[in-house]
């Protein structure tokens, strides 16, 4: 038998399989393993990486190479008129220095597209639902944001622009820069500015987002909060949103400028290279183009006619979507953010039965135990301990609630919950009193509430 690799035919093949593999990993594992897949990588390195490269990243994959050249060669001057230059060609050849970052990249867009996904068209996934067309054409604006961020960052020169230089003089850095971002912008095809605009915008409700849950108020104490985010790129809003505050938004800004300015975000001086970051120049490059391009065509990356119409479990009602709660939404209940809806949940407490949530000593107990208890748990045990009424829903995978069902659902169990967990710690329960949760008394006489139990059904 004639070795592998050593006819035509056979390396051919192998060829085919290298270029046919999903991942880098995939690749170097493969080329590690056997003599004749290294021969033929060694052979055909690039068309090799090239093709790895595009299944991996996808169409997106030029732009996904321009952010890798900014990325090797960070000052401007030196990306445009660089050694890329010399021979374009070579520029959307990737090269073994390129993949790493490339693959990091890569990772940010597509968790971007996860949660894009999730908010935007289907709360039932927490991985991409998004169609071929629909994420290619999120990549791509991801890519281009992440291009934008890059060449036009927020560094010192764009915090002391206003200090130190005469007017005249501003005036025109300020022109010429302006000039420059929508020169960058002027390339895209109307739908494509559209979608980048529609990324950014995602990107500023993330950072909104991340704002209400971590409570620091930085976007009303500094009017230009969200263009400072949102310069930093999508990296690190990423980030922030997965470590839910803004420590490595401050962290990446402190080091752009480490001696200059560090209590930065108090600097209410205005600056006028941050104010419309992205927003202006698009605008900017839109107005332009509308007066003399009656071709204009908006395209939004979601196609709307891939939407599914979203009803309540319980009571039927439609929904907007990501506007019902279910398994992959629970985790946000236990978050001081209202981006999800207006759920806080440490204060469920006051949507306890009849009179509890006027209850002081009740409330007290109640939500010392709902600040340790992530609500997926609390939801677990009313199905798997039989504290479930009979009016709602059994167990069933595909059960999403609207927020006037949670409440009641809350309403109906919460009481029942906190007594259980009493029982099963093996607590001291009081006597029932009388009147249950509707009991008056519970609500101004504490040595009432205090002496009788009231997380019980009314008997009188
Ligand atoms: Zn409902
Ligand atoms: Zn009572």
């Amino acid at each position: 038998m004639q070795k592998l690799g050593a006819s035509p035919i056979h390396a051919d093949i192998l060829l085919c399989i290298l270029c046919a593999l999903p991942t880098f990993e995939a690749l170097f594992a493969t080329v590690r393993a056997s003599k004749a897949f290294h021969a033929t990588y060694v052979q055909h390195g690039k068309r090799v990486l090239n093709s790895v490269a595009f299944n991996y990243v996808g169409p997106a994959l030029p732009l996904a190479l321009q952010v890798v050249r900014y990325d090797m060669h960070p000052s401007p001057e030196e990306f445009n008129t660089g050694p890329s230059d010399n021979d374009y060609n070579t520029d959307l050849q990737i090269e073994i220095k390129d993949v790493y970052l490339l693959v990091n990249n890569a990772k940010v867009v597509a968790e971007w597209e996860n949660l894009f996904s999730f908010r935007k068209k289907d709360m039932r996934h927490e991985t991409s639902q998004l169609t071929s067309l629909e994420s290619w054409q999120f990549r791509k604006a991801m890519h281009r944001l992440m291009l934008y961020t890059r060449l036009f960052p927020t560094d010192e020169y764009a915090y002391c622009i206003t200090s130190n230089s005469d007017c005249v003089d501003l005036t025109t850095k300020l022109e010429k820069e302006l000039l420059t971002r929508q020169e960058f912008l002027s390339d895209c095809f109307t739908n494509e500015l559209d979608q980048l605009r529609e990324v950014a915008t995602f990107a500023l409700e993330i950072i909104r987002w991340v704002d209400a849950v971590d409570s620091s108020d930085m976007i009303a104490s500094n009017k230009d909060f969200t263009d400072i985010a949102l310069s930093i790129g999508p990296a690190v809003i990423l980030e922030c949103y997965k470590t839910l505050g803004f420590e490595p938004l401050t962290e990446t800004i402190n080091k752009l400028c480490t001696d200059t300015t560090p209590d930065y975000f108090e600097d209410k001086s205005s600056r006028p290279l941050l104010a419309g970051y992205l927003f202006k120049s698009v605008s900017a490059v839109l107005e332009n183009r509308v007066a003399n391009d009656h071709r204009y065509v908006s395209l939004k990356i979601i196609d709307i006619d891939t939407l599914r119409e979203e009803f309540c479990s319980q009571c039927g009602a439609e929904s907007y979507i990501g506007g019902l709660w279910g398994k992959t939404t629970w985790d946000y209940l236990s978050l001081s953010s209202q981006t999800l809806g207006t759920y806080l949940f440490p204060s469920l407490s006051m949507f306890m039965k009849g009179e509890l949530h006027r209850n002081p000593v009740e409330i007290k107990h109640v939500e010392a135990l709902l600040v340790k208890t992530p609500f997926k748990e609390i939801y677990e045990d009313i199905y798997s301990k039989n504290l479930k009424l009979p009016a709602w829903h059994d167990r069933n995978d595909d059960y999403w609630i609207c927020q006037a069902c949670l409440t009641q659902f809350v309403k109906d169990h919460l009481h029942l919950w906190v007594i259980m967990k009493r029982k099963e710690a093996k607590e001291r329960i009081a006597n029932d009193c009388w009147y249950g949760y509707n009991c008056r008394t519970q609500v101004h006489k504490l040595n009432h509430a205090q002496q009788l139990n009231h997380l019980c059904e009314p008997t009188r």
